[in-house]
């Protein structure tokens, strides 16, 4: 089946070149770009109205773009006061609840912190907040995934390990992979390449079999970083990341599913291209290779 598009490629936020302004708009964008994926980027807040939300639905099923959500960076399931945590619980059940009436499945949050403690201590929180939210949004008939993201820095919660153990253990959760993040955080320059990004997806495949391969929500973008870790997001032409060799291992393992690009302007949109249309190409050698 060469035209089922196995792969879904899209922006973070509105592609750069979208003329006007609106989801709506970013839609039909996105499909006249060849593309087949959008990630509403809510990341400050979420404010839409029902309606608006609606509109958002029926532009998305009539160009067949599928939706992911990008909930706010200030969610924290590792808060450190009630009031805090509150606050960061509604940010993502409002995101989760708005997304899904906006025909997202997927919804893409920052863990949190450590706060200095140990990580096991934290994943722990983690996990039984993760269930009571999945468990709200599941009685409340909100069908989505939450999606908690691989982060940047060491000081942040959310190494593949963390976040593929919390999709094993609760259900309603899978995993994010930001695979610049994941290259980033390591801080010396290492996990860039074909045997490393490999090697995570077979982990991937161990902790979350064929299915999780079969569903996996991905970002992608040229990163930046220090010894700490992730300093900012960059173009793919003045980053060092390997991402011919991400995306042959994505080929290689039959990964399925999304891909979100984040890219600095200008190269917001011509980066996700780049890489649609580089897996595209290691796609037709490798079904070359095997005819
Ligand atoms: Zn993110």
């Amino acid at each position: 089946m060469k035209n089922e598009v196995k792969l879904r490629f899209g922006t973070v936020g509105s592609p750069q070149t979208t003329p006007g302004s609106g989801t709506v708009a970013a839609i039909e964008h996105t499909k006249q770009l060849g593309l087949h994926h959008l990630e509403i980027a809510w990341v400050q807040s979420v404010r839409v109205s029902d309606a608006t939300c609606a509109d958002i639905k029926a532009a998305a099923e009539k160009h067949g773009i599928t939706l992911s959500v990008h909930a706010p960076y200030y969610i924290n399931l590792n808060s450190q006061t009630d009031e805090l945590m509150g606050k960061s619980d509604l940010r993502l059940l409002t995101a989760a609840r708005k997304g899904f009436l906006a025909g997202a499945r997927d919804i893409v949050f920052h863990p949190g912190s450590y706060h200095g403690q140990p990580p096991e201590q934290v994943y722990q929180r983690m996990r039984d907040k993760l269930i009571e939210l999945t468990g709200i949004l599941r009685d409340e008939g909100v069908d989505v995934i939450l999606r908690p993201e691989t982060m940047g820095k060491g000081a942040v919660f959310g190494t593949l390990e963390e976040v593929l153990q919390l999709s094993a253990e609760v259900e309603g959760v899978l995993p994010c992979i930001d695979w610049a993040h994941l290259h980033a955080r390591t801080g010396n320059g290492t996990f860039n390449t074909y045997d490393e990004f490999a090697a995570a997806l077979t982990r991937v495949r161990e902790v979350l079999g064929e299915a999780g391969i079969q569903s996996l929500h991905n970002h992608m973008s040229g990163i930046a970083y220090t010894a700490k870790g992730e300093k900012e997001h960059l173009p793919l032409n003045e980053a060092d990341l390997r991402y011919r060799d991400l995306l042959q291992a994505f080929v290689d393992h039959g990964v399925e599913g999304t891909v979100g690009i984040e890219a600095p302007e200008p190269f917001h949109t011509a980066d996700c291209l780049t890489f649609q249309a580089t897996y595209r190409r290691l796609l037709d050698l490798r079904e070359m290779e095997s005819a």
